[in-house]
């Protein structure tokens, strides 16, 4: 049986029992332009529609239930859509993150160029948003070679593009090897991501047309998987996705079901990776090698 000292050194804050943080990807037509390279006005459109249709819905879902969000933010959104990010912006609790200048993969460029793009990206978000992002996802889901250094270099607090566990941890960059890095990794997973489900396409094919009775089953049961373990529930949801009406519905019954819990705490990624290593810090594990993700709090089932 743990002290009760034990047990509120093992929750969020000494108080809640779960973090629960959502993204919203805001890539509006650079996920079409700097993903696929399509260009042609109906790929293009269906960025649009992240603008037109869905984001206001989103906004109303958010306001609604009074929680932070993180909005990853290519900074060519920042460039062609500015009223869209003064909607965001003008909330005053949501977070933006960097999210690459065009969309693009750096998978392939030279450390110089990625330097170069995450330099002028940064400035631009400082720009539009007035603050620094503190968080990076590199698209999609897809960190380069290099970012780790760069991250280093920008210090940033949090990365968001690996897989390497279902609940935050330090990574190592290379993963088989490589040194533990001064970033928190705040790990993303294909399960808990709106467009393997939700996302359509003939070209390139992608089958997404769940209904959304399915995925709320697998998304709840995820929640329950993270508020047992005292964990982290990171959603990552894309306007165009998201934004249908029957799915939106869906996304207002899995927040008010998380709501239901009064140990539940709704967070940006940046208080998140924030408060995850400073509990690490507190622990004196943060330098540990390959230390697992915990703290854990004593589970108990409810
Ligand atoms: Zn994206």
């Amino acid at each position: 049986m743990p002290r009760a000292s034990e047990k509120m050194a093992s929750m969020w804050h000494s108080r809640y029992r779960c973090a629960v943080t959502l993204s919203v990807d805001f890539d509006a037509e650079t996920l079409w332009s700097g993903t696929f390279g399509l260009t042609t006005p109906s790929p293009m459109s269906r960025g649009d529609y992240d603008v037109r249709a869905a984001l206001p819905r989103i906004h109303a879902l958010l306001d609604r239930h009074e929680i932070p969000a993180t909005f990853m933010v290519p900074a060519q959104v920042a460039d062609e859509h500015p009223d869209a990010c003064a909607e965001i912006a003008q909330r005053g609790r949501h977070e933006v993150g960097y999210h690459g200048y065009h969309h693009e993969s750096v998978l392939d460029i030279s450390l110089d160029a990625e330097r170069e793009l995450m330099k002028r990206g940064i400035a631009r978000l400082e720009q539009t948003f007035d603050a620094t992002p503190r968080g990076n996802r590199s698209p999609p889901f897809a960190l380069g070679p290099h970012t780790a250094e760069l991250l280093e270099e920008f210090r940033f607090v949090y990365d968001s593009s690996l897989f390497g566990h279902d609940e935050p941890y330090r990574p190592r960059v290379p993963v088989s090897g490589g040194p533990l890095r001064e970033f928190v990794e705040l790990p993303v997973s294909w399960e808990l991501d709106d467009a393997p489900y939700f996302l359509f396409s003939f070209f390139p094919y992608m089958s997404g047309l769940s209904t959304p009775s399915q995925v709320l089953e697998i998304w709840k049961a995820e929640f329950d998987g993270s508020y047992r373990a005292g964990g982290c529930f990171l959603l990552v949801v894309h306007p165009f996705c998201i934004g249908r009406h029957p799915r939106i519905a869906m996304l207002d019954e899995l927040i008010a079901y998380m709501k239901s819990f009064d140990d539940v705490w709704f967070a940006t990624h940046l208080d998140v990776a924030g408060e995850w290593r400073r509990r690490r810090i507190e622990a004196g594990t943060w330098d540990e090698q390959d230390a697992a993700a915990g703290p854990a709090p004593a589970a108990t089932a409810r």
